[in-house]
């Protein structure tokens, strides 16, 4: 296990401690042994003078050196005195006397010329020592002197003093015990210091550690709050800076990213980015609609894989490949729907690194507008051609020599005539499309009952469909609610159905006109929100592919029959504008068994 910052400084603070400690122990005690020996050779050498004295009567009549007895009495007094014990050597080393041992003993005692004081004194006239005695077993200090008898050129005995250290070890005894006590006292309380020391250093260290992982887990709002000077104040001071900055930036790229991603929600275009190998990293929901796929299904899977249009593998390939830019056009399945795709490069910081950018435009729309415009120019021009060209036809003929024959003439004259009509009859529906789409035309917005412009249409087209042997029959509700809207208009929007319904409805039909109200589905409420006016014929029908394109103008079903039934292709067009010019929808359905049903829903006065 890890030791904390907290334990190591505090276990080698102890250990520094422990250590300065007993070094300290050892060194006073061996400068107090030094002081204790120099001390008690003082005075050793003080004694052995005194006992010098003492003993030089007896040096003086050497017939008492040959006396054991006597010495030994000698040497036990001044022993006694000097509180040291005192012993006479033979130059031989022989021990004449000692006052540690008894005077039987004295023959076994070893001889003590080979002892380290003897050779001192014998060189230099003095020798001291420190050892433990081998008679007594304390630790003793020595000192020896050669003493000299007048009538004798050398030494003619030594005179040795032993000063037990006994006092002294007792009193080092103690004072190792006083000394561990106090060391003891000290460590406990070093103890506590260190403890409280390494705790104000590590304290701000764990502070910062904790604050940094609190940052780790996200907690920008973090602040490491030490109150120190140092260096961990310092250190403290820079997290906070970084974090401050680190929050910034966070900040900034969680704003840019936010902005980037409403940008790409908000995109009416697909965006798709892929790496360097074509794995995908990001779609927009534009995109995930388009393809019907869900982000997290597409998320680090080639695109190759994901999106099976070979035209669109290719195009991701070359456009890494090469690095260039490009754009390709393709056809959606089942939806049919049409998107053009452009393919960019952008590089990476890191070199050799790129990502692809597609960026996809459903051209569906476009492309439906297109083939109107197209159509409409293509259809606008041969309407108008065709006529003309009867016209001409005609004309050329009466010069050619028609004129001359009156019924001939009178023929062709009212051809002539039918066709100009017709030709004016689509300048004018086209007209009138232009100045609803420009805006020329504005439509009322009053109140009106539908019941009267059902009425007032029906009493106008009745005659017509009489005429064709088809029955008219109304469905019109009681206390409808009143529209806003322009009786003229919505009249022109219900002859126009009818007459259609009349036009493509072959032999004896019924033709149904019938008004209900609507109301809400969505808010499952019984308020009536709109009317629907529907013109149900028993005719020719739609087929349902054709259904969607039958408002636009010139579009029609059969044109042959429709030009000879006398239209110009513009009518339902015309119905379009005005219903969507006054709020409403329209729309046609299949009726059952046969025919068409045309619905006209306009919105109630609230
Ligand atoms: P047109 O003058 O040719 O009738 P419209 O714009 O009124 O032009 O109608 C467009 C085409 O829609 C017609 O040519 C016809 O093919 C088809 N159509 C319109 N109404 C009906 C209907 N009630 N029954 C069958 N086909 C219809």
């Amino acid at each position: 296990m890890a030791l904390s910052i907290r334990w190591k400084v505090t276990i080698g603070i102890l250990l520094v401690l422990a250590c300065g400690l007993l070094i300290a122990r050892s060194l006073t005690v061996r400068s107090l042994e030094q002081q204790e020996i120099i001390q008690s050779g003082h005075i050793l050498e003080a004694q052995s003078s005194l006992v010098a004295y003492g003993l030089q009567q007896v040096l003086t009549q050497p017939e008492s050196l040959s006396s054991t007895h006597q010495l030994q009495a000698v040497v036990r007094d001044l022993s006694a005195r000097a509180l040291a014990r005192v012993t006479v050597i033979a130059p031989n080393g022989q021990v004449l006397a000692d006052s540690a041992v008894s005077e039987s003993n004295l023959a076994t005692v070893e001889n003590q010329l080979a002892q380290p004081e003897i050779q001192q004194a014998v060189a230099t006239g003095r020798g001291t020592d420190f050892r433990t005695s081998h008679t007594s077993g304390e630790r003793t200090l020595y000192l020896a002197i050669p003493l000299h008898s007048p009538n004798q050129a050398g030494p003619s005995v030594f005179l040795r003093l032993g000063l037990p250290m006994t006092v002294f070890d007792r009193e080092v005894d103690t004072m190792h015990r006083n000394l561990a006590l106090a060391f003891g006292i000290a460590f406990l309380i070093a103890i506590g210091l260190s403890v409280w020391l390494a705790h104000s250093i590590t304290k701000p260290l764990s502070d910062i550690a904790m604050a940094a992982q609190q940052l780790a887990k996200g907690d920008h709002a973090v602040r490491i709050q030490t109150g120190s000077r140092d260096e961990v104040g310092l250190l403290a001071d820079t997290l906070n800076h970084m974090t401050n900055q680190l929050k910034a930036k966070i900040d900034e790229l969680s704003e840019d990213r936010g902005q980037l991603l409403a940008m790409l929600t908000s995109m009416v275009e697909g965006v798709m980015v892929l790496d360097s190998r074509g794995r995908v990293l990001q779609i927009n929901p534009a995109l995930e609609r388009m393809f019907d796929v869900t982000r997290m299904e597409v998320r680090g899977h080639p695109c190759s894989d994901v999106f099976r249009y070979p035209q669109l593998d290719t195009l991701v390939s070359a456009v890494l490949t090469k690095r260039m830019n490009a754009e390709d056009e393709i056809l959606l399945h089942p939806s049919g729907r049409r998107l053009h795709i452009e393919a960019s490069v952008t590089a990476n910081d890191r070199e050799n690194d790129v990502f692809a950018v597609l960026i996809f435009h459903d051209m569906t729309e476009l492309r439906r507008l297109e083939l109107i415009r197209k159509d409409f120019v293509a259809n606008v021009s041969h309407e108008l051609r065709t006529p003309l060209t009867s016209i001409k036809g005609y004309i050329e003929a009466l010069l050619d020599g028609a004129k001359d024959d009156p019924e001939t003439s009178t023929k062709f004259l009212d051809i002539i005539l039918k066709q100009s009509d017709r030709l004016n009859l689509i300048l004018e529906d086209l007209l009138q499309l232009s100045r609803i789409e420009s805006g020329q035309i504005l439509f009322k917005r009053e109140p009106l009952h539908i019941q009267s412009v059902v009425e007032r249409t029906l009493a106008m087209i009745k005659p017509l469909a009489d005429k064709s042997g088809h029955r008219l029959v109304s469905f019109v509700e009681d206390n409808l609610p009143t529209v806003l809207g322009d009786e003229d208009r919505l009249m022109q929007v219900l002859s126009n159905l009818l007459d259609n319904a009349i036009k493509y409805t072959a032999g004896k039909g019924t033709i149904t006109v019938a008004v209900h109200p609507v109301s809400d589905n969505a808010a499952q409420s019984s308020v009536v929100t709109a009317v629907e006016l529907s013109v149900t014929d028993t005719g020719i029908g739609i087929p349902e592919l054709d259904r969607p394109r039958i408002f636009e103008r010139f579009y029609r079903v059969d044109k042959a029959r429709s030009r000879e039934l006398g239209g110009t292709g513009l009518g339902l067009a015309i119905v379009k504008h005005i219903v969507e010019g006054l709020g409403g929808r329209v729309w046609v359905e299949g009726n059952v068994p046969t025919g068409s049903r045309f619905v006209v829903r306009l919105p109630v006065q609230q």
